[in-house]
C-alpha cells in the first residue's frame, strides 16, 4: 500500500536524509504530499518536481515569485506564508516528518499531529516550548509520535522491546561537539566556522551550534522528559565521543540496554518511516573489529553552562523551557552573524531566564498554544534587548 508522506522542512539536513531514504524505497511505496521550506525556493521547486509533490509551502514570501516561476507549467500547487505551512501540514497523509528548525515548527507540527497520523519528530524545539500541551494534543488526536533525534529514537527502540516497566534511568549520550577538549580561555574566541565543524554529525547550522555549546543536549534532556514522561533526576547525560551508542536505558535489575549504529541520521529516519516494520537504510555498517574502544566522560557544565541551564529550566518547569529555547534561538542567530561571541550564547540565555524569573507567572506553564507563542515572542524580544546591551 502506498504511504502518503509530508516533509515539513524539506530543504534542510533532515529533509535531505528523509527524501534520500524515500527515493531508495520500492517504486510506489511512498507518495509525497507536501514539502515546505522557509526561503529556499530554488531547492523547494527542484524537490517538488523530482518527487512529484502535490503541494509546496514557502514560509517567507520574499521568494514567492521565484518559486512560482520555477514551478510554472507543473501540477504542483503553491502556498506562501506561515498559513501555507499549516495548509501543507493539514493535507491528508499517513506520515509527516516534522523537520522545521526551531519554535517556528510548533504550529505546523501540531497541525500534522491533529490528523492523528504517524509523526517523525525531529523538531525538538516544539516539544521544549510546549511540552505537556504538545503531548496532550498527540494523545487527543491518537497520533503516533516517533522520535527521530537519534538519542530519543534509541531510547524508543529500547523501551519498545521491553515496555517501559522497571526503568531506573535514561542515559543520553553526547558526542561532546567540536570543543570537547577546548579550554574555557579558548572557547570565548571560537567563531561560527569553528563551531560548525562538528567532528561526527553533518547537520544544519543551528543544531551544529547547539551541539558546540551542549545546548543541543540540554534541549534533548527536556525533550526526553516529555517524550518518555520522566523527571530530570531519572535522565543522565554522558559524553561518548565515538557516537556509536546513541543512548541507553538502565533497568531496576541493573541491566543497561543500548542501541548502536553508525552516526547517520538515515537510521532513525528509516526507523520512523517504516515503523512498526523495519526499513532498509544505506548507512555504513558497524564493524566491531575496527572500533577502537568506546569511551565515556561526565559532561563539563562549567565549560558548557548551557546544559546546566537546560536542566534548571526543566526542573523549574513553568515558563523556563520556552524562555530557554527562544533566547537560545536568538543568541545562536546572532552568533552565526558574528554579532556576539561563543560564550555570549549561554550568557544571553541565562540573563533572559533571570529576567523572566522576576515575573510572578514564571512557575506557571502557559495554558494553551497561543500563550506559548506569546511567551516565545516575549522571550525573543527580551533576548534581543539583552544582546544590544552586551
Ligand atoms: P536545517 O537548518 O538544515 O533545515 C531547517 C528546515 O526548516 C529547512 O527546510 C528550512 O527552510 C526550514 N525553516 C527554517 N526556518 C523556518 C521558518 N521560520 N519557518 C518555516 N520553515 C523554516 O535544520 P536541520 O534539518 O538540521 O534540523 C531540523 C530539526 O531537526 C531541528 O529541530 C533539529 O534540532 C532536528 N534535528 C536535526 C538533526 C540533524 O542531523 N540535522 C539531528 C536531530 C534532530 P530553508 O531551507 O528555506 O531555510
Amino acid at each position: 500500500m502506498t504511504r502518503r508522506v509530508t516533509v515539513l522542512g524539506a530543504t534542510g539536513s533532515i529533509g535531505d536524509s528523509t527524501l534520500d531514504i524515500l527515493s531508495r524505497a520500492e517504486v510506489g511505496a511512498f507518495q509525497i504530499i507536501s514539502l515546505t521550506a522557509n526561503t529556499n525556493s530554488k531547492k523547494l521547486a527542484a524537490l517538488a518536481i523530482k518527487y512529484k509533490a502535490e503541494f509546496v509551502a514557502l514560509a517567507d514570501s520574499r521568494n514567492a515569485n521565484d518559486l512560482r516561476s520555477r514551478l510554472s507549467g507543473t501540477q504542483v500547487e503553491i502556498g506562501v506564508g506561515p498559513g501555507a505551512l499549516i495548509e501543507a501540514a493539514r493535507r491528508p497523509c499517513d506520515f509527516t516528518m516534522a523537520a522545521i528548525i526551531g519554535a517556528a515548527g510548533l504550529e505546523p507540527t501540531l497541525a500534522a499531529v491533529d490528523q492523528g497520523i504517524h509523526i517523525g519528530l525531529a523538531n525538538k524545539e516544539c516539544l521544549v516550548c510546549a511540552g505537556d500541551l504538545f503531548m496532550a494534543r498527540v494523545k487527543a488526536a491518537g497520533a503516533s509520535l516517533l522520535p527521530v533525534d537519534s538519542e530519543h529514537n534509541a531510547i524508543f527502540q529500547v523501551l519498545e522491546a521491553d515496555a517501559p516497566q522497571g526503568v531506573k534511568r535514561l542515559i543520553l549520550t553526547a558526542s561532546g561537539g567540536p570543543f570537547r577538549e577546548t579550554s574555557v580561555a579558548k572557547l570565548k574566541d571560537m567563531v561560527p566556522k569553528d563551531a560548525l565543524a562538528h567532528p561526527v554529525w553533518d547537520m544544519g547550522a543551528k543544531i551544529s551550534i547547539d551541539s558546540a555549546t551542549l545546548m543541543n543536549k540540554g534541549l534533548e534532556l527536556i525533550e526526553a522528559a516529555y517524550l518518555f514522561d520522566r523527571p530530570s533526576s531519572e535522565i543522565d547525560v554522558i559524553v561518548h565521543p565515538q557516537s556509536i551508542i546513541h543512548s541507553m536505558v538502565e533497568y531496576i535489575d541493573g541491566s543497561v540496554l543500548a542501541q548502536m549504529g553508525s552516526p547517520d541520521m538515515r537510521t532513525p529516519i528509516a526507523y520512523a518511516l517504516g515503523w512498526p516494520a523495519r526499513m532498509a537504510a544505506p548507512v555504513e555498517r558497524l564493524d566491531f573489529s575496527k572500533i577502537n574502544g568506546l569511551t565515556f566522560f561526565e559532561p563539563d557544565t562549567a565549560r558548557f553552562p548551557a546544559l546546566r541551564l537546560a536542566r534548571e529550566a526543566l526542573e523549574c518547569g513553568g515558563q523556563g523551557p520556552c524562555v530557554l529555547n527562544a533566547a537560545n534561538e536568538i543568541a545562536v542567530a546572532a552568533f552565526l552573524k558574528n554579532e556576539i561571541g561563543f560564550m555570549d550564547i549561554p550568557a544571553i540565555v541565562e540573563r533572559s531566564i533571570e529576567w523572566f524569573c522576576q515575573g510572578t507567572d514564571f512557575k506557571n506553564s502557559p495554558d494553551d498554544i497561543e500563550a506559548v507563542l506569546m511567551l516565545d515572542r516575549a522571550a525573543r524580544e527580551t533576548a534581543n534587548h539583552l544582546l544590544k546591551a552586551l
